[in-house]
């Protein structure tokens, strides 16, 4: 039996075995060939292959998001027929007697080279560009798509998991998962919570691990391998006591949130995808209070129809029967990445391209997903905030594309609902204009996320900096307040949904400073429901 020490992320207990997955390793290795001919026919069928695909990529691209979104995959077709391109590949061929991988390989690293060091900061841009080619056609040479294949129930052990790969994983499947690297308070981290899956950061599995037996008691942070017979039983009745404790809860449904003196409390759910509204509906949530839609972009392997997306806004709508459902649009770029966006590496990309930034500069893209909200919102009662705000011009922006989506859709002919609008309170800024802002919006939902990061100058992904990191910062509960009562007084609710919100500790503090509405992860709802029906709030 070994025992681990690592980070929480939800306190429960998951008992199986362990899945130990390596991430696949873009290494090109070397190798002599003989028949030149065969090696340069097999990286024309390649080349051939890799085309095809961009083909589809750009038709995709060009009937959801026009000519500006297409027009870099145009790029990348052109750059993969460029005879100077293919005649070095052709050249390390023949002349070194190498494997095509190999010779794609150093093309690319050698033309990457050539335009980063030019004056001109477009050619410059291509660098990325010419290494994207290259991957594009190692791939398709090596045939390579390392997959998990999860056939039981199982604990995923792994370096890392980015929100793109951790929303892709089979939940059926998955009891929990460890990984090496990471912060309790990322992307991928509140995921987990959100499926309510027990999940430990810090923790370094290896292959030699896979297969074994395993128990996560998450509310000690431990990872128990090969367990005693003894200790499995224990670990057996305690998963037993937490599910009639979970079960002890359900007395707590179809009851509306008060506090103690008789003041009610919505208390909504985050959800990432349509999947995660069962959950929701059996924690009986008031709500959802936040949608990540983002996850719809992370999950697909190109941007999302109107179509796609106006099917998911519908169903969760539908589903929620009524109870409001609030969809934040786009929030991608910093740790929530996905390839075909081609955002460009940034230095510091928290501060960076992301969110309503994209939206604003990419209108195309925003106004998609605004026309699939406003169409599902016939469907249920839809609302619809605004993620990174920093400045009022962005609001009065954002109402005037909205006004144009709006527009387009009478004049069409489609029916839409006029649906309440919010702007996320995430940045400093935004606390300190939120008197301003609250004149232009029906409500703030209040991201303690971003906003401890962005308060405290501490990255929310960097795990070396938790000792800085405190969650209860004076400064920040002051910003919640601070934003509370400039919402109240121009009569909007102001509410809560980051993890800060599911933090029993300040639900008094909260409950006292006025907030309305707390969005928590499905599996806290009816915990805090049970914890508000205690508070008073004046006492
Ligand atoms: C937040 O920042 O608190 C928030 C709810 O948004 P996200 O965690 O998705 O950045
Ligand atoms: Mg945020």
């Amino acid at each position: 039996m070994e025992q681990y020490t690592g980070k929480s992320i939800f306190n429960a207990i998951a008992i199986g075995p362990i899945y130990f997955y390596q991430k696949a390793q873009a290494t090109v290795v070397r190798k002599h060939v003989d028949d030149i001919e065969a090696e340069k026919t097999r990286f024309a069928s390649a080349k051939d292959a890799a085309l095809k695909e961009l083909q589809i990529l750009y038709d995709k691209a060009i009937a959801e998001v026009g000519e500006s979104g297409a027009g870099i995959i145009e790029v990348h077709m052109m750059m993969m027929e460029d005879d100077d391109y293919l005649d070095s590949i052709g050249n390390i061929i023949s002349n070194q007697e190498v494997n095509a991988e190999y010779a794609v390989a150093t093309t690319g690293d050698n033309f990457a080279k050539m335009f980063a060091a030019m004056e001109d900061e477009y050619m410059q841009s291509k660098a990325s560009d010419v290494l994207d080619i290259s991957e594009r056609l190692i791939q398709a040479l090596s045939g390579t798509e390392t997959e998990m294949k999860m056939e039981q129930p199982v604990i995923l052990a792994t370096q890392d998991l980015a929100p793109s790969e951790t929303v892709q994983l089979d939940k059926s499947k998955l009891l929990a998962f460890i990984t090496e690297y990471g912060s309790t308070n990322s992307h991928t981290a509140i995921l987990a919570r959100n499926m309510g899956i027990p999940a430990l950061i810090g923790i370094g599995l290896t292959s030699k691990d896979h297969g074994k037996m395993a128990i996560i008691d998450g509310a000690n942070g431990i990872l128990i391998l090969e367990p005693t017979m003894e200790v499995l039983r224990d670990y057996q009745e305690k998963k037993a006591k937490e599910e009639q404790q979970k079960h002890l809860l359900q007395e707590m449904k179809g009851k509306t949130t008060l506090t103690r003196d008789g003041k009610e409390i919505c208390l909504y759910a985050n959800i990432g995808n349509v999947g995660d509204v069962a959950g929701v509906l059996a924690n009986d949530a008031g709500g959802i209070g936040l949608f990540r839609s983002e996850f719809l972009y992370l999950e697909a392997r190109d941007y999302p129809t109107e179509e796609e997306q106006f099917r998911t806004y519908k169903t969760v709508a539908e589903n929620m029967a009524g109870k409001k459902v609030i969809i934040r649009t786009l929030d991608i770029g910093a740790d929530k990445q996905a390839d075909y966006f081609k955002l460009k590496k940034e230095e510091n990309p928290a501060m960076g391209l992301r969110a309503i930034r994209i939206c604003l500069s990419r209108p195309e893209i925003f106004k998609t997903q605004l026309r699939a909200i406003l169409r599902a919102s016939m469907f249920g009662t839809i609302a619809i905030m605004f993620p990174m705000i920093t400045s009022v011009w962005e609001i009065k922006k954002i109402k005037e594309i909205l006004a144009e989506v709006k527009a387009e859709l009478s004049e069409a002919k489609i029916p839409y609902k006029d649906v309440e609008i919010g702007v996320m309170i995430e940045t400093p800024a935004a606390v300190m204009i939120s008197d301003l802002l609250a004149k232009e919006v029906d409500f703030f939902s209040i991201g303690t996320n971003d906003l401890t990061q962005y308060t405290l100058a501490i990255d929310r992904q960097n795990q070396n900096l938790e000792m800085f990191y405190d969650a209860h910062h004076e400064a920040l509960l002051r910003m919640i307040e601070m934003t509370v009562n400039n919402g109240h007084r121009e009569n909007i609710w102001v509410g809560i949904c980051g993890e800060l919100a599911a933090d029993q500790e300040l639900t008094e503090r909260f409950i006292r400073m006025g907030v309305d509405e707390l969005s928590v992860s499905p599996a806290y709802v009816l915990p805090l429901r049970k914890l508000i029906g205690e508070i008073e709030t004046n006492g």
